[in-house]
């Protein structure tokens, strides 16, 4: 199997092309190593860091911007956002706060990207 990525490593984005067969992976066209990484990652166990917001009791603040600590599995998203758009967190909360933990087992909080002290 054959695909084409443009790496997102850095500015340079560079062009990556990709063989696969069975387990083994051959990347061409990346700069550094980090687009070899990348593009092995992409092909296995592709990883986003996903962004959302949570309701919140405040009056000022109902939507509280949140994102994923790390990376997370992409085939995981859309679960992990149906559970974020029902979830109702309590000020005060200070950016960098938890506001769900080790999701799924993954080791991957989510956390606050904005304070909602009240
Ligand atoms: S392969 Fe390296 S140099 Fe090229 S875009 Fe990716 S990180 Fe940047």
């Amino acid at each position: 199997m054959h695909k084409s990525l443009i790496c997102i490593g850095c500015p340079r984005g560079c062009r990556l092309e990709i063989e696969m067969e069975g387990e083994a992976i051959t990347v061409t066209g990346n700069s550094c190593p980090r687009g070899e990484a990348y593009a092995k990652q992409e092909m296995t166990n592709p990883r986003r860091v996903v962004t959302a917001v949570v309701h919140t009791t405040s009056s000022e603040l109902p939507w509280l911007p949140v994102k994923t600590s790390a990376p997370f599995p992409k085939a995981a998203i859309a679960p992990l956002l149906n559970r974020l758009y029902k979830m109702t967190v309590k000020p005060p909360i200070s950016c960098g706060d938890t506001v769900l933990e080790n999701i799924d087992d993954t080791g991957i909080n989510v956390i606050a990207t904005e304070s909602c002290p009240n």
